[in-house]
């Protein structure tokens, strides 16, 4: 497999390269080429698996010739020791898939330790350090900071928007040591993420050290997340219905990994893009204008993004055809008062905890199913636990929501971490003290 950037699609590299890269020094995206497609049999096959078992099936179709089956098999089964089971709403007609089954209880764990076990097995053939650089909106951070806790050779910075996160996503980030170390931004997820994309074209910085990001810019973040919208297909294709994917969003990488296994052939009919009042994306679709803007802070705040770096992968999917895109995603957006009694009703109706994300990609498979005749079977994908949010949740349903072992631990550990102003300079400054 070889990756191209969106910004030159006739110089590619390799696997290990756009993996430790991250970004084209052109500033465009990684993508992967030739994309191969499986076709439905494949997928009809190695739907009925476990996360583990799908993710080596796919990796071995797309990277056997460069990695061998064993290690294949032992870094996806290292990378996934939990599956993502798809819970019915009305059983052959809505359903939420449970991505919060892994350490960080978000879904982004999924595409965090796919890339994490893949650097480890890179990094055991090298002596040289990585510097893992990466902005969160509140889930990532704990992710990429479980991942790549402990593994020889890789450093971790995280920068994440002060006062912007949940108390428990904070403490995920900021309470583990040892070669990870967050930033804590006086700024928006956009600033953090303005800084790290400012810090891979310093070359003064990158003379110095080797940077990578853990951000969903890097292509290795999202071919995991196609793993489980195949596990997806494989619980519901037993009501023999056309599948609808719901996908809460906000940098759009979620959205974009399912576009890139559709794309190989999992039978998708149509992909809801749900939002807060952070909507450049539904507002496109509606329109055909492509406006970035500063993020607004929401109760969904994983999905603050005003500028969402995956767009250009997600259009470049469509063959940057707008009616290509509009004809098979439909956005949808919901401000803060619709996020609660969204909740709210899909506690009183199904008896199911949403957390507000969650409960935003329901109210957007919802709308889009009210609005189409055909009987398609909906998915809302669930991206986080509703504990990480509890105190939010609590206020809106009226009940005590019971907090995971492994996150309730986290309560009483202490916080560490640098404080910084939003400027790129002082971020370089007090980051090369730490490496
Ligand atoms: C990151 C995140 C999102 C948004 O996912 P994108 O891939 O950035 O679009 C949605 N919900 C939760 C809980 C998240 O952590």
């Amino acid at each position: 497999m070889r990756f191209y950037s969106t910004n030159s699609p006739h110089t590619t590299v390799s696997t290990k390269q756009a993996l430790f890269l991250s970004m084209p020094a052109d500033k465009g995206l990684y993508m992967p080429t030739p994309l191969p497609f499986l076709g439905t049999d494949f997928f009809s096959t190695i739907a009925g698996q476990s996360l583990a078992d799908i993710g080596f099936a796919i990796s071995q179709a797309l990277f056997g010739d460069e990695i061998s089956k064993v290690d294949l098999e032992e870094l996806t089964h290292r990378a996934f020791p939990f599956d993502t089971p798809v819970v019915d709403l009305e059983p052959g007609k809505t359903g939420v898939l449970e991505l919060f089954h892994g350490p960080s209880l978000a879904f982004k764990d999924v595409g965090a330790r796919y890339m994490a076990a893949l650097m480890s097995y890179y990094s055991k053939h090298s002596d040289k350090e990585v510097n893992i650089l990466v902005a969160t909106s509140g889930d990532t951070g704990g992710a990429v900071a479980m991942g790549f806790h402990n593994i020889p050779g890789v450093r971790v910075s995280i920068l994440y928007p002060g006062g912007r996160v949940s108390e428990l996503q904070e403490k995920q980030l900021t309470t583990l040591g040892g070669n990870i170390q967050a930033f804590e931004v006086d700024g928006s997820f956009d600033d953090c993420q303005a800084i790290v994309k400012k810090a891979f074209v310093d070359s003064e910085l990158n003379a110095h050290v080797s940077l990578s990001s853990a951000n969903s810019i890097n292509i290795f973040r999202l071919i995991p997340q196609g793993f489980y919208y195949v596990s997806a297909y494989g619980q519901v294709r037993q009501y023999g219905k056309q599948v609808v994917f719901s996908t809460p969003s906000g940098n759009f990488g979620n959205l974009s990994a399912g576009a890139m296994v559709q794309k190989m052939g999992l039978p998708i009919a149509h992909f809801v893009a749900a939002t807060n009042l952070n909507h450049v994306v539904p507002t496109y679709l509606k329109t055909g204008n492509y406006t970035p803007k500063d993020s607004v802070a929401t109760i969904s705040n994983a999905m603050d993004v005003g500028s969402p770096s995956n767009f250009v992968r997600l259009a470049h999917l469509y063959g940057d055809d707008y009616d290509r895109f509009k004809t098979n995603v439909s956005g949808y957006f919901y401000d803060d008062d619709e996020t609660r009694a969204g909740m709210k009703r899909i506690y009183d109706q199904y008896g199911y905890v949403a957390c507000p994300h969650t409960a935003i990609g329901v109210l957007g498979l919802q709308a889009f199913l009210n609005q189409n005749q055909e009987d398609y079977m909906g998915v809302a994908l669930a991206t986080a636990h509703p504990s990480k949010f509890k105190p939010l949740v609590e206020e809106v349903l009226g009940l005590t929501v019971d907090v995971p072992e492994r996150l309730a631990v986290l309560a009483n550990r202490t916080k560490h971490s640098i404080q910084i102003p939003a400027q790129y300079e002082a971020f370089k400054e007090s980051f090369l003290q730490t490496v």
